[in-house]
C-alpha cells in the first residue's frame, strides 16, 4: 500500500515536472483589504505570526540538525520565554503543514550554514528570531483558496478574507504555492502561478553575451546597458541608521532606528522590483521574438565576486534565468566553451585580452565589436550543440528591437560599430574597459 502510495507521488512530481517545462511562472502579489476584514479576523492573523515566531524558536532551541527527520510539527504547545522564564503558549492557528514547512526552512538554513562552513567560511549558529513575518501556504486547494468572484482569500483555519488585485491573476493558469507576508501592520499573498509558454517556431535564432561592461550584447550588434542605483536618500538613511542608538541587553534598535531601517528595506525591495522588471522585460521581447536562443553558462557568481556592486546594479544573473524560463528552446553553451576572439568568417581563433574591445581577425581581416563577435560564436555553438540545423539570423528586425528596448527606464539600447573592412581600422582600439571572458 505505502509502497504504491510513493509510487504514486513519484509519478506526479514527473509529470508535474515534465508540465512545468511547458509553463512559465509568474508572481503576483494580491493585498489583504484590512477595510473589509473584522477585528477578530485580524488579530488572528497577527496571533498566526506570532505562533509561527513562537514555533521557529521552539524549534531552533531543540538544536535542529539538517538530517534527523522532525515529528514536532504534531507539537501543540510549546515554551516561550517570557522576560526571564518560560511560559506555555497553545499553537492554536499554525496548522501542521504550515509548520512542517517551518522546519523544512529551518533545516534549510542550517544545511547552508553547514555548506559555508565545509568552505572554510566562519558561521555562526542560527539565532532566535524576534519576529516572523512570512507563513508558507503549501497547497492551493488544501492549505488555502482563492474566490475570484467573492473576491476572497480563504486560509485553513483562519476563514475567509477580502483581498484585492485578484484581477491580475490569469483566466487559465495552475496556482501552487503562495506566502502570507506581513509588512508594517499591513497582509499580502505572494501568489505563484503557471501559465502557458509562449511557443514561438519561426527557426529565428539569436546570440547573447553576458559582460560586466555592456551587460548584454546581442549577435545582431545591438548593446544593453543597465544600472538601477541605489538613490541618494538611501545613503542618508543609512547614516541615520548607523547614528539610531542600539540597545546592548534587549539587542534592539530604537524605535527612530526601526524606523528607519524599515525604509531602507523598501528601498531596496523597491529597486530589485525594478530591475527584475527591465529583466522580464527584455527576456520578454527575446522570447516572442526568436525560437532559439544561446547564451553562455558564464560564472555569474565569480563575477559577483570580482566586481560586485556593478553586477549587483544589473542582476544579468537573474536575466539569465528569466531568459532560461520564457524562451522556446533555450542554447545552452557551456561555460568553458570558447566565445570570444573566434572569427564568425573563418573560424579563426585567437586570444584576446581583457582590455581589447574589438576584434581584428589576423586571417581575413573581418574586424568586430569583440562582445558582438562574442554573441555570435556562442549562437553558432548553441545552434550546432543542439543540431538545429538552418536557424535564420534575423537582421531585419533589428530597429524593432532597438526601439522595444530604447522604451524601456534605465536601459541604455544602442547598436555596436558594425564590421568594418580591414582598411578602416585604424583607431578602432577603444578605451579600455573590464569584461570577463
Ligand atoms: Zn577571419
Amino acid at each position: 500500500m505505502l509502497i504504491e502510495k510513493n509510487e504514486r507521488i513519484r509519478n506526479k512530481g514527473r509529470e508535474t515536472r515534465n508540465k512545468r517545462k511547458t509553463q512559465t511562472a509568474k508572481s503576483f502579489e494580491i493585498k489583504l483589504d484590512k477595510s473589509k476584514i473584522s477585528k477578530e479576523k485580524l488579530d488572528n492573523l497577527q496571533r498566526l505570526f506570532l505562533e509561527g515566531k513562537w514555533f521557529t524558536n521552539y524549534i531552533i532551541s531543540k538544536g535542529i540538525t539538517d538530517s534527523v527527520p522532525y515529528r514536532d510539527y504534531k507539537v501543540n504547545k510549546v515554551n516561550v520565554k517570557v522576560k526571564y522564564k518560560f511560559e506555555e503558549r497553545e499553537l492554536k492557528l499554525l496548522s501542521s503543514q504550515m509548520k512542517q514547512y517551518i522546519i523544512k526552512r529551518l533545516q534549510n538554513n542550517v544545511k547552508a550554514l553547514h555548506e559555508l562552513g565545509k568552505k572554510g567560511k566562519k558561521v555562526g549558529k542560527i539565532k532566535y528570531i524576534k519576529s516572523l513575518h512570512s507563513i508558507f501556504l503549501m497547497q492551493y486547494g488544501n492549505t488555502y483558496t482563492l474566490d475570484v468572484k467573492k473576491r476572497t482569500l480563504h486560509i485553513q483555519g483562519l476563514g475567509d478574507f477580502k483581498v484585492i488585485g485578484l484581477e491580475q491573476i490569469p483566466n487559465a493558469c495552475d496556482i501552487t504555492t503562495a506566502n502570507l507576508i506581513e509588512r508594517n501592520g499591513d497582509y499580502f499573498l505572494h501568489l505563484t502561478v503557471y501559465v502557458p509558454k509562449e511557443e514561438v517556431h519561426n527557426r529565428k535564432a539569436i546570440g547573447i553575451d553576458l559582460g560586466v561592461k555592456d551587460q548584454i550584447t546581442f549577435s545582431n550588434g545591438i548593446k544593453v546597458k543597465y544600472n538601477v542605483e541605489m538613490p541618494k536618500r538611501v545613503k542618508k538613511l543609512y547614516k541615520v541608521f548607523s547614528r539610531s542608538q542600539y540597545n546592548k541587553e534587549t539587542k534592539e534598535r530604537s524605535k527612530r532606528g526601526q524606523k528607519v531601517l524599515a525604509k531602507i528595506k523598501k528601498e531596496f525591495a523597491h529597486e530589485n522590483n525594478q530591475k527584475k522588471d527591465i529583466n522580464n522585460k527584455i527576456a520578454h521581447y527575446v522570447a516572442t521574438n526568436y525560437e532559439f536562443v544561446a547564451y553562455q553558462n558564464d560564472p555569474i557568481n565569480e563575477w559577483q565576486r570580482l566586481f560586485g556592486r556593478r553586477i549587483y546594479q544589473t542582476s544579468i544573473g537573474g536575466f539569465r534565468d528569466t531568459l532560461k524560463r520564457k524562451v522556446s528552446t533555450p542554447l545552452e553553451v557551456g561555460r568553458f566553451t570558447k566565445t570570444t576572439g573566434i572569427c564568425m568568417y573563418c573560424g579563426y581563433s585567437l586570444h584576446l585580452n581583457l582590455s581589447e574591445r574589438v576584434f581584428k581577425c589576423p586571417s581575413c581581416g573581418h574586424v568586430q565589436d569583440r562582445d558582438v563577435s562574442a554573441a555570435n560564436a556562442t549562437d553558432y555553438e548553441g545552434l550546432s550543440l543542439r543540431n538545429v540545423g538552418e536557424a535564420l539570423v534575423d537582421d531585419a528586425s533589428t530597429s524593432n528591437m532597438l526601439k522595444y528596448l530604447k522604451r524601456i527606464p534605465h536601459v541604455k539600447a544602442s547598436i555596436a560599430d558594425e564590421a568594418r573592412s580591414p582598411k578602416q581600422t585604424d583607431g578602432a582600439q577603444e578605451a579600455p574597459s573590464v569584461r570577463v571572458g
